[in-house]
């Protein structure tokens, strides 16, 4: 299948798996192909990834959807790239051979690393300059950790052996030739989330760096969110295509929600949540949990600013009740067992795994269920689980209205989780405000295609990228007041009691 304006390549590498998604011009999916990648855990609380694994699996994908529409390479005229943030990855650049898995964002082995460089300046330490606080969630304390911990790894890293790279990074140096000549980069926004860049300047700052004993020669050359950043030289069918895109996956959904304006703010509801709201050219700081972040820049232009609200735990939730209690078969029946009653039952269901990340970074809460007497059953259960992402949501919203003046009037949202009717119901209730979904529910590949499609005139401004969102559906609030707020009391009163458990 060819048309004569040519289409858009986007390499999705979430947390989950791997995808490549082809868009045409109006921004529709033209094909797609997505493979799961394992899922390690060696110990309670940490969680790898297999580098070459995803690698293996990019290349897989991006066959697959070149394949079954038979496209060819003349037909794809850039591709972009949006990844998985803060997942951390270290690799030989003579050989390409990764030192260790990656660490993922979930991961939590570097709590006492975080405790430790926090001192007595707090967790606060670095905000000011990075926007964020020290946690295990950002990528600078996984690379000091890996160094730490790997044999030879710091003399090796010293010697300017050793590239540190987030998934962008791995990918674009791969595709580029990898050993034989790949290019070493990143985005400002993969970028922003490493606690090592000023989110003024836009580069790495030597003294967080040498605080945190990461040599420089280890990091990647940061760029911007669109631009030409090489052409992909292994064989293949993309053999030749610009890269010219890259954002981290949150942005990537914003840029794809087309949340261009300030004010503007989307949710995704994936493995965890994430709210982003644009605030233009100012890096606004936030005094009630939220991160200051890059949203992207584009080319020459100034960068855009983005306060987000990141919650570790909301799909996955729905994988652990699947895996680990085997309380349904598939994400997609929580919905039917949820329905099996006609509330919570005075359950509340508080999923703090990771312990809890925004508003309320508390890395010493653990996963609670309150409520439970003789009466309830798995549909209260089902329910509860599917009201704690609500509840969150809320919880992150608040902090956002508090630190940016902007009242929300509609909440724009996309991700695996927005099929789920009840759960988007009950979200609009707990807000009050509606609920949107567009007809393009993959905005996280869209936004790295259109960044990519920008960089080589495919698409000439961010007006087309407007002019090509379409609401799909729309939820409204019914809950009354009253009711809302009682059970956003319960669920404050169940998250106390998650908090001193680890
Ligand atoms: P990611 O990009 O973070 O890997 P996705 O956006 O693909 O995640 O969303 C997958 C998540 O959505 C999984 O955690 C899954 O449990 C959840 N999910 C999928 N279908 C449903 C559903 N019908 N109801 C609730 N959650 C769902």
């Amino acid at each position: 299948m060819t048309n004569s304006t040519g289409y858009i390549a986007a390499i999705d590498q979430g947390t989950t798996s791997t995808r490549c998604m082809i868009f045409d011009h109006s921004g529709n999916v033209v094909s797609s192909e997505q493979v799961e990648h394992e899922q390690i855990f060696p110990k309670a609380g940490w969680v790898e990834h297999d580098g070459v694994e995803i690698w293996r699996n990019t290349r897989r994908v991006v066959a697959a959807a070149l394949a079954s529409e038979d496209l060819q390479t003349a037909d794809i005229k850039a591709v972009g790239i949006t990844n998985q943030r803060e997942t951390t990855l270290v690799w030989d650049r003579s050989t390409g051979e990764p030192i260790h898995n990656a660490i993922v964002w979930q991961d939590t082995r570097t709590a006492a690393l975080c405790e430790e460089l926090a001192g007595d300046q707090g967790a606060g330490r670095y905000q000011e300059r990075t926007g964020l606080p020290l946690s295990t969630y950002f990528a600078g304390p996984k690379i000091r950790w890996l160094l730490d911990n790997v044999d030879g790894a710091r003399d090796r890293a010293e010697a300017g052996e050793l590239c540190f790279g987030t998934m962008d990074s791995w990918m674009v140096w791969n595709m580029t030739g990898g050993p034989d000549g790949g290019r070493h980069l990143t985005d400002v926004t993969n970028a922003s989330r490493t606690m090592l860049m000023d989110l003024e300047t836009l580069e790495w700052d030597e003294e967080i760096c040498r605080e945190m004993q990461i040599p420089t020669s280890l990091l990647p050359e940061i760029c911007s969110s669109s631009q030409v950043y090489g052409k992909v030289r292994e064989r293949g069918r993309l053999a030749d295509v610009p890269i010219a895109g890259i954002l981290g996956d949150q942005q990537a959904a914003t840029f794809g929600q087309a949340c261009l304006e300030p004010g503007e703010a989307k949710n995704t509801y994936g493995t965890g949540n994430f709210l982003l709201l644009n605030t233009g050219e100012e890096v606004v700081h936030s005094s009630h949990g939220l991160l200051s972040t890059v949203c992207y820049k584009l080319g020459d232009k100034k960068p855009i600013y983005a306060l987000e609200g990141s919650i570790a735990v909301t799909g996955s939730l729905i994988q652990w009740l699947r895996d680990n209690l085997g309380l349904i078969n598939s994400s997609s029946d929580i919905e039917e067992t949820a329905k099996l009653v006609d509330d919570n039952g005075g359950v509340y269901f508080v999923p703090a795994f990771s312990g809890l990340f925004a508003p309320r970074w508390r890395p010493d809460a653990r996963g609670v269920i309150v409520g439970l007497t003789r009466f309830v059953t798995k549909g209260h259960i089902a329910r509860a689980a599917l009201e704690a992402t609500a509840f969150q949501t809320r919880e992150v919203i608040e902090a956002m209205q508090a630190d940016s003046g902007v009242e929300l009037s509609t909440l724009k949202v996309d991700g695996g989780m927005v099929v789920n009717e009840m759960l988007m119901q009950f979200q609009s209730d707990i807000l009050g405000v509606p609920v949107v979904r567009p007809v393009v529910n993959e905005t996280t590949a869209l936004g790295a295609a259109y960044a990519a499609g920008l960089a080589v005139g495919y698409w000439e401004g961010e007006q087309e990228i407007r002019d090509n969102w379409a609401q799909d559906k729309q939820w409204d609030p019914v809950m009354d007041a009253d009711d809302r707020d009682a059970r956003f009391a319960e669920w404050n009163t169940a998250v106390e009691r998650s908090f001193n458990l680890a």
